[in-house]
């Protein structure tokens, strides 16, 4: 028993390792405290392993021994269900056996076993970098993952064998593979730059005089109606809503757009998504990959598009922005143009999900559902760099924050409308969030608004931290302060969750919008207009006393009068892992009452949004001549593009 303990302890370290040179490689970013528990973790399943191994098998020698224990790493690789785990055992043991015979009978046990170990832990994880990397038409399921996750570590054995017959001892051959493996983790390695992106391009421009500081806070995801600025009967917003009673609070603003590359692009440059081309390809695969390892889907933000950063900032405005979003405002997609500093690290990046994530998911599910900076160290951060700036320049600062946004678990004291819901800590470790459309039940409803609203709540938190913090400093009266959300997200409405690619319902598009103008006499109150997030850029621009440029299509807020649209293009990663039901591309209009939305495919639905705010009553089939109208309006604005050129049916892996 005390060999099984001591052996398992070794291979739980060889899995800690391997997995961390792997993360490092492929360019995760984990913070330290993490990556040590998933070390802890994997020592104590292999430890654990070990001893069991040990007692069943007394007589088993080396490479069995390594090969057994390994076999509760694929265990974890499969996931949790006690049908697979009993499938999996003889599948484990049988795999143990041949390992034992193919590993070679030379003396040296302890070598052999580390080697063992090493060879199997190897092709686990290559296993699954092919799983995550490689977008497989049809990956392999059921009774084939298992067996594949089985004979994996015998394949690494096998290849080693082969070697064997050009390097014999096994020292040297052992040396010669991990020599190999390092440098191809270091060849292809593409570790992530998360310190801040830094562009000290100063205009020589002196600031016009009483040039305002520019404050812009986008809450990522944050729908209108879930905050009790807006009415929502939870206290969701409290230091929004002073906020807003100095401030005009725009009662019917929408995004263009349900998700956070083409709003934010569409708030930074005044230009509804197909103007500013920040937005899903249309159903094609792009070269190169987005930051979480996938596939690339949307095109960046052009380098010819001119941001509000790059209009302040040439108004020799000092530019910061401390993004939490690192998925789609990470640096390469274009945001970052303008700003002098741009902070966009994730607070933990796993590229890859290694067994032990699925363990630890179960065992501290808060951890592992927070991938994002939260609001109140965004606001830290940026503070510590407002204050560092030179006076004599107006600053123009832009926060982004995420807690709202899924996978949802909202932080104590956050969690208070959560942790009282009966099955909470069940529920918690539900993966409720997925891209289907399924049907939610009212636990699970209820449990995934609690923690959506606890984050709304936390964001809320830092916005009354932030303007506090301006108070305090003598930046508040004469600043611009605009508070916007970029979209929001479905909650179980209409059987989903989330938002990127979906219908765009109301709760993606009705956003929050706040503008306090500077100066003690400026506008206070409720406006009932309908404005939209392109509106920002242009108001902004207009308050810095800078023009607006031509082709802008937002307008100065609160004097707007332009159509209320949105769209949105087919992403090719949800047709791909979906299916179907997202391949089309949207179009809407919004006039009075009267919303629109069409399809690419030909469908179309008009509802009322008074009347029937959950749009549950498509009034296309009975109000034909209206909706005819409307939708030849909007094929007049928005029409929909050509189909993107034909790509491949089934990806190949990214190249
Ligand atoms: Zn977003």
């Amino acid at each position: 028993m005390l060999r099984g303990l001591g052996l398992g302890v070794l291979s739980g370290a060889v899995w800690a390792l391997l997995e961390t040179t792997l993360h490092w490689s492929v360019g995760s970013l984990i913070p330290p405290d993490v990556l040590g528990l998933m070390a802890t973790l994997d020592v104590a399943v292999a430890a654990t392993a070990g001893i069991l191994v040990g007692l069943a098998f007394p007589q088993a020698g080396a490479a069995t021994t390594a090969l057994g224990v390994a076999g509760a790493y694929g265990l974890m690789r499969v996931g949790p269900g006690l049908k697979a785990e009993l499938a999996f055992l003889p599948l484990a043991a049988g795999a143990a056996w041949l390992g034992g015979r193919l590993s070679g009978r030379d003396a040296d046990g302890l070598l052999r076993y580390v080697h063992v170990a090493v060879l199997a832990a190897l092709g686990l994880l290559l296993f699954e970098v092919y799983l995550n990397e490689s977008h497989a038409a049809s990956p392999p399921r059921g009774i084939a993952l298992l067996a594949l996750v089985a004979a994996l570590p015998l394949a690494a054995l096998a290849l080693d064998r082969l070697l064997g017959f050009l390097v014999g001892p096994r020292g040297r051959r052992f040396a010669l593979e991990l020599a190999v493996g390092l440098a191809a983790a270091w060849f292809y390695g593409r570790p992530l730059s998360a310190t801040p992106f830094e562009d000290p391009v100063v205009t020589g421009v002196p600031p016009g005089a009483g040039a305002p500081d520019v404050i812009l806070v986008t809450l990522d995801t944050t729908r209108a109606d879930h905050l009790s600025t807006y009415g929502y009967a939870r206290e969701t917003s409290p230091n929004l809503t002073a906020f807003a009673a100095d401030a005009l609070l725009f009662e019917d603003a929408h995004s263009t757009v349900g998700w956070t590359l083409p709003s934010h692009a569409s708030i930074l440059t005044g230009l509804y998504p197909s103007r500013h081309d920040a937005r899903s390809a249309g159903g094609v695969w792009l070269g190169g990959e987005s930051i979480d390892g996938r596939r690339n889907v949307a095109r960046p933000l052009g380098p010819d598009k001119t941001t509000l950063a790059e209009l302040l900032r040439d108004r020799g405005y000092h530019t910061g922005a401390f993004v939490a979003n690192f998925s789609y405002l990470y640096r390469q997609f274009g945001m970052a143009q303008g700003f002098q500093h741009y902070q966009d690290e994730p607070w933990m990046l796993l590229r890859l999900r290694p067994p032990i994530v699925r363990l630890m998911h179960g065992l501290r599910p808060a951890l592992w559902l927070r991938p994002y900076f939260p609001a109140h160290d965004i606001v830290t951060s940026a503070l510590a760099w407002f204050d560092a700036r030179s006076p004599g320049r107006p600053t123009f600062l832009f926060l982004n924050f995420m807690d709202a946004h899924e996978p949802w678990l909202a932080p104590p004291p956050f969690d208070r409308w959560a942790t009282p819901l009966p099955n909470a800590r069940l529920l918690a470790t539900e993966d409720l969030y997925t891209h289907q459309v399924r049907h939610f039940t009212a636990a699970q409803r209820d449990f995934i608004v609690a923690n959506y609203d606890g984050g709304v709540a936390a964001e809320d938190a830092a916005l009354g931290e932030l303007l506090d913090a301006l108070k305090a400093r003598g930046r508040y009266d004469d600043a611009l302060i605009i508070v916007v959300s970029d979209h929001g997200t479905l909650l179980g409405d209409h059987d989903q969750v989330g938002h990127i690619g979906r219908i765009l319902y109301e709760p993606l598009l009705h956003v929050p919008l706040v503008v306090k103008f500077p100066g003690a006499d400026h506008p206070r109150g409720r406006v009932a207009t309908p404005v939209q997030t392109i509106d920002v850029f242009a108001t902004a621009s207009r308050v810095a006393g800078a023009a607006v440029p031509a082709g802008t299509q937002g307008q100065v807020l609160p004097d707007v009068n332009h159509p209320i649209l949105a769209e949105d293009e087919i992403n090719a990663y949800l047709v791909w892992s979906v299916g179907e039901h997202y391949d089309r591309a949207l179009r809407v209009l919004v006039e009075g009452n009267e919303k629109l939305i069409t399809t690419s495919k030909g469908g179309r639905m008009l509802f009322d949004v008074a009347q029937d705010p959950g749009e549950q009553h498509d009034l296309a089939p009975t109000e034909p001549a209206r909706a005819d109208a409307m939708e030849k309006e909007l094929e007049s604005l928005l029409p929909f593009e050509a189909p993107a050129p034909a790509t491949a049916a089934h990806p190949a892996p990214t190249g």
